[in-house]
């Protein structure tokens, strides 16, 4: 079975840093740029779902996420693990740090790729900068937390 083509970063460049620099869960906007699913996938369907970029609802991008690790009761908002879910319960507070497009299967490894060779120093000074801030103390605890 060939690899599917994955979207092409050069091609989408500017609008994926004007997603990535949205104050926004970036993670649906992400998988609508990339190939949808492989036409190897393993989902038992007859249908041909070849391309298409549904959110699988895994729920993966809401289990990435560190702000809903350091505001657990905004889970309780709602039972679903969708990019919808997540756009909800997270909206304007997204921290930007891309970890739901890194956690997302039907993101392409081609953004993937980019996020992390052309964003990831961009967002970790973004983050540092926030630590030490008082009116950000559950900033503090979480990286307390990682570090211990
Ligand atoms: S804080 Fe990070 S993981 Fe959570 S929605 Fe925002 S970019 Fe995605
Ligand atoms: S990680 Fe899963 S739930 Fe989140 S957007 Fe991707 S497919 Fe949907």
């Amino acid at each position: 079975m060939p690899l599917r083509e994955q979207t092409d970063v050069k091609e989408v460049e500017a609008t994926l840093n004007e997603i990535l620099n949205i104050n926004s869960p970036p993670v649906a906007r992400c998988r609508l740029l990339s190939s949808g699913f492989s036409p190897g996938h393993a989902l038992n369907i007859a249908e041909d779902i070849a391309g298409h970029k549904e959110c699988l609802a895994c729920g993966c991008c809401i289990d990435a996420c560190p702000f809903l690790f350091r505001e657990p009761s905004r889970r309780e908002k709602t039972e679903q693990r969708t990019s919808m879910a997540l756009e909800t319960i997270v909206g304007g507070d997204c921290d930007q740090c891309d970890a739901c497009v890194l956690a997302c299967p039907q993101v392409d490894t081609t953004i993937k790729n980019y996020v992390v060779n052309r964003r990831m120093i961009e967002v970790m000074s973004r983050l540092e900068q926030r630590i030490g801030d008082e009116d950000e103390p559950d900033l503090d605890l979480f990286v307390e937390e990682a570090i211990t």
